[in-house]
């Protein structure tokens, strides 16, 4: 049981920390990196809603 829980709370942690906002080369640009593949958009939709297309999926 105890370790089930703690299981669990790893993946709850990955799972909030599967991206990051990043800034490009250019300092303006807003993109997002995938932390589960490295997979790094610069593009607005992506990033808006963040999509990685490396895993195809959203990140919650
Ligand atoms: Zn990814």
């Amino acid at each position: 049981m105890e370790t089930e829980k703690i299981i669990y709370e790893k993946i709850c942690q990955q799972t909030s920390l599967s991206y990051q906002f990043i800034l490009a080369p250019d300092r303006k640009t807003e993109g997002i990196q995938c932390l589960l593949c490295g997979q790094i958009s610069y593009d607005p939709s992506d990033v808006k809603f963040r999509f990685c297309s490396g895993c195809d999926k959203f990140h919650s």
